[in-house]
């Protein structure tokens, strides 16, 4: 442990000048941690004119926002966001350093970390405080078979978190903070953005409505029933782990422990056994629905509605019924 590093500090994602949500959940725990060790929140956001959105950091728990405004800064530019946040880091010290395990933060905490000598666990699906105050970063490891607990002895401490496993704050205009503004080091970059495209593709984490199919599918071909389903409803498509193995859809569409982590307002099962890896990444779902013909599957366990019944039969009707409503 160093004495001179105090504190915990969130890097919080933008993209567009919109925070990323990950950064509030981020405050969330940070406030919960923060509590603990009687310590203080701090954010430190990079961007370009983002008005009043940098409050909404301070309405999400962070009691100092550091700010660093410059036209560079407004999209990702690894060298030039890599370069102002180990400023920013070596002169306030803070001693812990979260950041959002998108693919933003995925790839910029590695180049923080190796640039401040420091440790950095990846992937984190959960935080506590150990008996010396330390970060006990908890992530999957080993294909998901144990759980790794591990702290760092170097400070900063810093760990990229996954989205959707922490919980916000309410957000709550009354929230009294600081906004702290710091001067950008621009440096020369590689990168110039010529133009923007969408990657496409899906983002599962951030669907309001997800139909999963599991292995209670017969074939590949038929996980169209699934993804009709979905298109009838607005909503994409996610899967369990056999059916990535299997090569029917792609690791992005994965839900559970050693895929996404999920919580749309409706999550629809079909086929799925609700095994404890599956059930890690969707129970915290608003509304989950099961179609499963074996009455006594987990899954109907963390369900709040069940169809005991053969998918075959039943999700042709169901599908036929919501475009009837759409
Ligand atoms: C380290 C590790 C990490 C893992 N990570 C993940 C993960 O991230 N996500 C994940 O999903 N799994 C994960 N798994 C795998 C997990 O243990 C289960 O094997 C998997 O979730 C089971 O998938 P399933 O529910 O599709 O298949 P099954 O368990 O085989 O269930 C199929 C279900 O379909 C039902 N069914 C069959 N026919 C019909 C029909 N005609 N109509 C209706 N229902 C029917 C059956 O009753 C059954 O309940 C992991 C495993 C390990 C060891």
């Amino acid at each position: 442990m160093n004495a001179d590093y105090k504190g915990l500090m969130v890097f919080a994602e933008q993209r567009e000048g919109k925070i990323h949500p990950v950064s509030y959940e981020l405050l969330g725990k940070g406030t919960e941690i923060a509590k603990k060790l009687g310590i203080e929140v701090s954010a430190l956001l990079l961007g370009s004119n983002m008005g009043d959105e940098v409050k909404e950091l301070i309405y999400y728990g962070a009691q100092k926002v550091y700010y660093i405004d410059n036209p560079v800064l407004r999209d990702f530019d690894v060298l030039n966001y890599k370069h102002n946040i180990c400023r920013l880091v070596n002169e306030v010290k803070p001693e812990t350093l979260l950041v959002g395990a998108t693919h933003l933060g995925r790839s910029l905490a590695p180049r923080v970390a190796s640039a401040l000598s420091t440790g950095l666990t990846a992937d984190c699906t959960s935080l506590e405080v150990g008996d010396e105050g330390n970060l006990i970063q908890i992530r999957p490891a080993f294909s998901g078979n144990i759980l790794a607990h591990i702290w760092t002895t170097t400070r900063p401490q810093m760990a990229t978190v996954r989205y959707k496993v922490m919980q916000k704050l309410a957000r709550d205009a009354s929230r009294k903070g600081e906004i702290v503004r710091k001067d950008a080091a621009i440096v020369d970059s590689v990168l110039k953005i010529v133009s923007k495209e969408s990657a496409g593709g899906v983002n599962i984490a951030e669907a309001d409505v997800i139909v999963c199919g599991g292995r209670g599918l017969k074939s590949a071909a038929d996980f169209s029933l699934i993804k009709d389903l979905a298109d009838a409803m607005g909503g994409v498509v996610g899967c369990t782990r056999p059916i990535v193995d299997d090569g029917w859809v792609g690791k992005e569409h994965q839900v559970g422990f050693s895929g996404n982590t999920v919580k749309p307002k409706l999550y629809v099962a079909v086929g799925v056994s609700g095994s404890p890896q599956h059930l890690a990444g969707m129970r915290d779902s608003d509304v989950i629905l099961a179609i499963n013909a074996d009455p006594s599957a987990p899954i109907f366990k963390v369900a709040d509605y069940g169809i005991v019944g053969d998918l075959y039969e039943v999700l042709p009707k169901l599908t036929a019924e919501a475009k009837r409503r759409s």
